[in-house]
């Protein structure tokens, strides 16, 4: 079945159309003509994944989910959280917001970088709303790793039971234990259940 995604990350959509299977064909909001930024006014991971999600319910009357992620660092009281994207500044530069997170841990030892990330699902099917959340456990690296596989804050995290970071592992082994992975791993058991 179809399955519109509000996010025009191609990352994202790629990771989701990998975790929900071949069952389900994951369609963008810009493959339907709107290929702009979706509003995230609120100050939750949750008010921010609704509000993508009925911007595009609006938009396009379709059954459609949405995704908002943040990264909550310990040692930094829970941040950048919902300020994730935007943390060294309004343009959302991934490279620049690594940078900022590794220079405020400077001096800190690994164990003391505990973190995580915290992916918020929401569902608007036949104008019912479902809601959904995956966290990954690790630590913010010393330094930002070499590896070019996913995005965002990838290269610098070490999740729960890996040596290296995100960017190091392939998409099938990160969707496997990724915040993303586990919200979206419900929504699939939750559609299956209705669409058997
Ligand atoms: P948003 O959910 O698109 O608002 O993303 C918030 C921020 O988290 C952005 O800077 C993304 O690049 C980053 N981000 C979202 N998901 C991931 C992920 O799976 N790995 C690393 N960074 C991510």
């Amino acid at each position: 079945m179809d399955i519109l995604f509000a996010s025009n990350n191609p990352h994202k959509l790629e990771e989701a159309q990998a975790i929900l299977g071949a069952g389900f064909h994951v369609v963008s909001p810009s493959s339907l003509g709107f290929p702009g930024d979706l509003p995230e006014t609120h100050d939750t991971l949750r008010g921010n994944s609704i509000e993508k999600c009925c911007a595009v319910w609006n938009l396009f009357q379709q059954d459609c989910f949405a995704d908002d992620t943040g990264l909550e660092i310990d040692a930094l009281g829970g941040a950048p959280g919902v300020h994730t994207a935007r943390y060294a500044g309004e343009d959302k530069d991934p490279a620049a917001n690594r940078r900022r997170v590794l220079k405020e841990l400077e001096g800190l030892p690994f164990e003391k970088r505990t973190a995580r990330f915290r992916c918020v699902v929401s569902l608007i099917e036949n104008g019912e709303l479902s809601v959904f959340e995956g966290t990954c456990e690790g630590h913010i690296a010393l330094r930002e790793s070499e590896g070019v596989q996913g995005f965002g804050y990838d290269s610098i995290f070490v999740a729960d039971g890996l040596q290296v970071t995100l960017a190091e592992i392939s998409i099938e082994k990160k969707n496997a234990l990724s915040h993303r992975g586990k919200a979206m791993r419900m929504l699939q058991c939750h559609l299956q259940q209705k669409h058997g």
